[in-house]
């Protein structure tokens, strides 16, 4: 499984949520925050993180700890 997270860099721009609307969505703050924090390797998850102006979304590859959206 990979955990995604948006740290507090998010700038609201949405391009992750026009991207992976299905792992994406804005919150009433006006920040991305995932959909599921838990889910199984999904290219959408990087090509969101890949696209994200201020680099504010970490995709971590649960069991071997290695951040896999560097
Ligand atoms: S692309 Fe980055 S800055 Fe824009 S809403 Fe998503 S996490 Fe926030």
């Amino acid at each position: 499984m990979w955990r995604v997270a948006v740290g507090p860099a998010c700038i609201g721009s949405a391009s992750c949520v026009a991207l992976s609307p299905a792992l994406f969505a804005l919150g009433e703050d006006k920040r991305s925050h995932p959909v599921r924090a838990e889910i199984e390797p999904d290219g959408a998850a990087l090509d969101a993180a890949f696209a994200c102006p201020v680099e504010a979304i970490t995709v971590t590859d649960q069991e071997t700890g290695r951040v896999v959206s560097e």
